[in-house]
């Protein structure tokens, strides 16, 4: 069994996504709940699903939409997904339109925030009204004003490669800002029938495989970075499932894996489904997991072997040469 070294922690705010090391948690925990450094106003207290919660936002507030400018909202594979249904058009206008290029996590990992409007700084969807795609709004926006910290032992592997059940533990906080008004509204919630309501628990069941990539990236630290054609492959599969989808479909991929007719099946109907495998795919090519129903096949196998086989021979064969000419040279 391989263990990484670094234990992380996923914290998803409205404002950003922030994985720590759980080695220094105390230390991090002074960061994010001390007054002086705490840059979000997270009030120090764990909260647990059955604590109480005195919130409401509606249209009546006098801080409508503040919350909708000044901020990064790192969209998730799914939140993507969703706005595109939402507003009807293909990921790659979507892209060109509503996001600018982030890296997730202080990692090399590549991925998108909304772009916010040039005259006001705020989200493109938002209007005096509201926000115009409230059903369909991104995971960091539901989770507001109620963050989780969610500390596991990530990143062990079995001899397979693939990544063992993590030990969990999940806690909330609030987040209270000075122009956030709903705190003061009267309206009595637990933290459960808070993200019940928000469909976060959806969420976060939708965005779990992809999150855990970038805390597992994360707990790399700088030991590796990721190649260039592997910084593409995730950005493609995290972004725009059409194109992932061809490059399944269209591409040598089916004549190099074995899949499973019935995941075939699957991906080719489901975008949800083709979002599960692409990050299953991420989790295989990145990190060298192994995917349920889909295997490399026998003759590429042998092929690749042979392709190692004779570059090995090859090096040898010219090491060896090298040596009898310098033999030579040397008298
Ligand atoms: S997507 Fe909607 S809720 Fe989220 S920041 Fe934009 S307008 Fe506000
Ligand atoms: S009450 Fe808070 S969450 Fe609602 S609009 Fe105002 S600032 Fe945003």
């Amino acid at each position: 069994m391989i263990v990484y070294h670094h234990s992380v922690v996923m914290i998803f705010i409205q404002e950003k996504v922030v994985t720590m090391s759980q080695q220094a948690l105390s230390s991090k925990e002074k960061a994010l709940f001390g007054k002086s450094t705490n840059p979000s106003n997270i009030e120090p207290v764990k909260l647990t699903l059955d604590s109480r919660l005195k919130f409401r936002c509606h249209p009546g507030v006098s801080c409508f939409t503040a919350c909708c400018g000044n901020i990064k909202i790192v969209l998730t594979p799914y939140d993507i997904l969703m706005l595109i249904r939402r507003l009807n058009m293909p990921a790659h206008e979507f892209l060109h339109t509503y996001t600018t290029p982030t890296y997730l996590e202080k990692t090399d990992m590549p991925g998108v925030a909304l772009k916010l409007r040039e005259e006001d700084n705020k989200c493109p969807f938002v209007t005096p009204e509201g926000c115009t795609v409230y059903t369909d709004r991104p995971t960091a926006c539901r989770y507001y004003p109620i963050g989780m910290a969610d500390f596991r032992e990530g990143g062990s592997k079995d001899a397979d490669g693939n990544e063992q059940t993590p030990d969990e533990e999940k806690f909330f906080f609030l987040v209270r800002e000075d122009h956030c008004k709903g705190h003061e509204e009267d309206k009595i919630w637990t933290v459960g029938e808070w993200r019940a309501d928000q469909g976060v628990d959806v969420r976060d069941d939708m965005n779990k495989k992809w999150l855990r990539l970038v805390m597992r990236r994360k707990s790399y630290g700088h030991q590796a970075s990721l190649s260039e054609p592997a910084k593409r492959m995730f950005f493609m599969a995290s972004t725009d499932l059409s194109h992932f989808r061809r490059f399944i479909f269209e591409s040598s991929f089916l004549d190099t894996y074995e899949v499973d007719p019935s995941l075939i099946d699957k991906i080719r109907k489901d975008d949800v489904e083709l979002m599960h495998f692409s990050f299953d795919y991420l989790a295989h090519t990145l990190f060298g997991a192994k995917i349920e129903g889909m295997a490399i096949k026998e003759d590429k196998l042998r092929e690749k072997v042979a392709q190692l086989k004779k570059r090995q021979d090859e090096a040898v064969t010219s090491a060896v040469a090298e040596y009898e000419e310098m033999k030579k040279e040397r008298g």
